[in-house]
């Protein structure tokens, strides 16, 4: 496979591979840009079909934390990590331990936490060979309800954009029906919020108790995971893997909006495009989808970790969304490209101003 020259690279700093004969572990740290910060991202466990995927998987998530944390304003790079397995047969804790002194070897040019198929107390694990671990149970936690948080409100944002004196309008979701795609730590909580604001839902999960559990808590219908996105809905929320909007889904999309948690929903750039010239309103992945880090970054004030400061910042993502799609709509641009834009311009004056007080 061709690592530099292949279009998920893009610039990347550093790419490091981490393997433990004894444990098993194999893992991908691709560290996009440290021109923010320290490189911050989530720790992913996933049966990826080749070593290939895995890599293009590490180097695509970081690119998109070098955006998400910039969006979100915070003084963190980009980078993520993957380690190869299934995460329900093949973790162990020592597995993890063995990741936690790969990431100890990059000295703090990489702070991992949690994503898919890792959870805190598999941090746990981790921080026992490094301090570079964001999300741990007795620091920030679970950041998925903020995840959930952020994406509930980014729902609403696009629920408001272009209602007329929206601004106090969708508090109730009466009415709107959502699906959820993919009912883990982000999407049960979401379902959940969305059902006490009065939203009717659809939700699919690969795993039925899955399914089974977060219908019995809101009422919700049960969908086919291979075709949720078809649904008759008003909201298409992907909270599962990446890549859900492609040539294939697209045209079989009947939702107006798409504002879900998942990682790299676009298969394409293009595909941006392609919804815009249906009439689709995208909210950019990583705008939406940036309360979980929002919240760990709260561990890094002078003041300590505290849930509240987190919640209110989290907040921010309402007015991040709304200027995106207001600018969108202003310049015929796509959603993803204000978005991209917005971010490579705040990683731009930062560089331009590092470079001036180096000089
Ligand atoms: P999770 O592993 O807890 O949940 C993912 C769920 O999706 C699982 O229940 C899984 O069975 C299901 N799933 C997988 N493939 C599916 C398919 N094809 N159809 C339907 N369901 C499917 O992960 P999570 O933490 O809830 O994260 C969900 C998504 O949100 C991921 O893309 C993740 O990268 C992204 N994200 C999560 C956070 C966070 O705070 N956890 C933050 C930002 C982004």
């Amino acid at each position: 496979m061709s690592v530099f020259s292949s279009r998920a690279f893009d610039g990347h700093e550093q790419v490091v591979f981490g393997h433990d004969p004894d444990t098993g572990l194999k893992a991908v740290i691709a560290i996009h840009s440290t021109v923010l910060g320290p490189g911050v991202g989530g720790c992913r466990m996933w049966a990826y079909d080749d070593e290939a995927a895995a890599v293009t998987d590490a180097l695509r998530l970081s690119r998109g934390m070098t955006y998400k944390n910039a969006m979100a304003g915070l003084a963190f790079g980009g980078a993520k990590a993957v380690i190869l397995g299934d995460a329900r047969r093949d973790k162990t804790p020592a597995m993890m331990r063995a990741f936690g002194r790969v990431v100890d070897r990059l000295a703090g040019r990489y702070i991992t936490a949690e994503d898919v198929g890792i959870g805190t107390e598999d941090m746990a694990q981790v921080r026992r060979q490094t301090t570079h671990v964001l999300g741990l149970a007795d620091t920030s936690g679970d950041p998925s309800p903020f995840t959930a948080l952020g994406v509930f409100l980014g729902i609403k944002a696009a629920l408001d954009h272009g209602k007329a004196g929206a601004s106090a309008a969708t508090d109730s979701l009466a009415g709107v029906t959502v699906a959820v795609q993919g009912l883990g730590h982000v999407g049960a909580d979401l379902a959940r919020r969305l059902h006490e604001a009065g939203a009717k839902l659809v939700v699919a999960d690969i795993h039925q108790d899955a399914a089974a559990r977060v219908a019995r808590l809101t009422g919700a219908r049960i969908a086919d995971p291979a075709t949720i996105h078809a649904e008759p809905v008003d909201v298409y929320a992907p909270c599962a893997l990446g890549g859900v909007l492609n040539d294939r889904t697209i045209p079989e999309l009947s939702a107006r909006i798409i504002a879900g948690a998942a990682n790299n929903q676009l298969a394409e750039p293009r595909h941006a495009r392609e919804l815009a010239d249906r009439g689709i309103l995208y909210a950019p992945d990583y705008v939406i989808n940036a309360g979980g880090v929002i919240n760990i970054a709260v561990e890094h004030d002078a003041a300590g970790y505290d849930a509240g400061r987190a919640t209110a910042r989290v907040h921010g993502i309402s007015e991040t969304m709304a200027r995106i799609f207001a600018e969108a709509t202003a310049s015929g641009r796509t959603t993803a490209e204000v978005a991209d834009a917005m971010a490579e311009a705040r990683i731009a004056a930062h560089a331009a101003s590092r470079d001036a007080s180096a000089a």
